[in-house]
């Protein structure tokens, strides 16, 4: 059989976004042009809070946790099950990394396993909104009340959804968007920071902009020419360029059309795989209108390993979302010990992520869904 390979995820790029960057590459302006505030302003109309544009997810999470001026004898709450730079951006600043265990239905963190691990040092508390499926917010919130903490939601993978009504960006203090190729829409390499405080999102900008006053105003020597800057903080370049912001721009354009599609998918994978042995399907809460990311299965009884290397020979890129982050050699060799988060664990050993993205045709969908059930029965 000579069938192409489906990836677990993938862009879907068209004449628009050709359009779009090549115009910004006919122009003066390849970075530091007007894109970047109007990708920010669209991001900003799109999820419901003030925006700053970075280079990727995880140089967000980085300004985010630099921004609020993180660092040792600080805490950071977080789960095991995401890409590693939830945590390890936070690790970066010197403040302390805790691992609470997830939620068995939606692998998000659960708030029931955070509340024995706060203390007067925790800063902050940071959840992912796993496969698309927005966090618990309300009974975080309520958490992060108690210590005076700050709540972070990692939305890398939710953009476009919604919790009782209301849009992921508009739901914690800060979060953080991703847009690489696999994600909801993408700029290529390219992430975003939201923050419902001004105050907030004004630090993190600073550190993304290599730690330049922004505002002139509060500059120290006003009095110096039209030349005059100050560097008030240590920063990063962060900045994301015209090229990038103009396919962000385009993309944004068309995210609800990619979240129904996406919404589709899920529907027509749950019904075309239910009932099939060894199988649980990803649930669903009340109250929450997911941008679904990954279409993540569980595959039990220890057959996981046999699905995924007999997929894959079929030309299927299944994935596995995600390794524990404390099993990592940085974290382990730091002295985080497996066991700690045992949900965590055991939903690792079964999770399976099938391809799922908009430009996914039904027959492809079809190959996916005949390619497990014979694995499987
Ligand atoms: C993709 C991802 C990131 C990092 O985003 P990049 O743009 O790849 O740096 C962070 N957190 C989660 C949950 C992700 O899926």
């Amino acid at each position: 059989m000579n069938a192409s390979w489906l990836p677990y995820g993938r862009q879907w790029i068209d004449d628009s976004d050709i359009e779009a960057v090549t115009a910004v590459l006919r122009g003066d302006w390849l970075t530091t042009g007007p894109a970047v505030a109007e990708f920010e302003a669209a991001i900003q109309a799109a999820v419901g809070a003030p925006a700053v544009s970075v280079t990727s997810g995880t140089a967000a999470l980085h300004a985010a946790y630099a921004g609020l001026g993180l660092g040792p004898g600080d805490e950071v709450i977080t789960t095991p099950m995401t890409f590693i730079a939830t945590a390890s951006a936070a690790a970066m600043t010197g403040a302390r990394i805790k691992f609470a265990d997830i939620s068995p239905d939606t692998a998000n963190i659960d708030p029931a396993a955070v509340e024995p691990l706060l203390s007067s040092r925790t800063a902050v508390i940071a959840g992912v909104d796993y496969a698309g499926h927005p966090m618990d917010v309300d009974a975080l919130r309520v958490l992060t009340e108690r210590v005076g903490a700050v709540l972070l939601e990692d939305a890398a993978h939710s953009i476009g959804g919604s919790y009782q009504g209301r849009p992921v960006g508009s739901l914690a203090d800060i979060t953080t968007f991703s847009f690489f190729p696999s994600k909801n829409l993408t700029s290529a390499e390219g992430g975003a920071v939201v923050a419902t405080q001004p105050d907030l999102l004004a630090e993190i900008r600073r550190f993304a902009r290599i730690g330049r006053n922004l505002n002139r105003d509060e500059l120290r020597h006003s009095d110096e020419g039209e030349w005059w800057y100050e560097m008030s903080s240590f920063g990063l370049n962060y900045r994301l360029p015209d090229v990038l912001c103009a396919l962000g721009i385009s993309q944004l354009k068309r995210l609800s059309t990619f979240v129904e599609r996406r919404r589709e998918l899920v529907a027509a994978y749950n019904e075309l795989l239910s009932g099939l042995p060894d199988l649980t399907l990803p649930t669903q809460r009340d109250g929450v209108s997911p941008a679904w990311h990954l279409y993540a299965v569980r595959v039990r009884n220890g057959r996981r390993r046999e699905a995924f290397e007999k997929l894959r020979a079929a030309g299927i890129g299944v994935q596995v979302n995600y390794i524990p982050v404390y099993w990592h050699p940085v974290f382990a060799d730091s002295g985080y010990r497996r066991g700690m988060c045992p949900v965590a664990e055991k939903f690792y050993a079964e999770q399976l992520s099938l391809p799922l993205y908009p430009a996914m045709s039904e027959a492809d969908q079809l190959r996916v869904v005949e390619a497990l059930t014979t694995v499987l029965v």
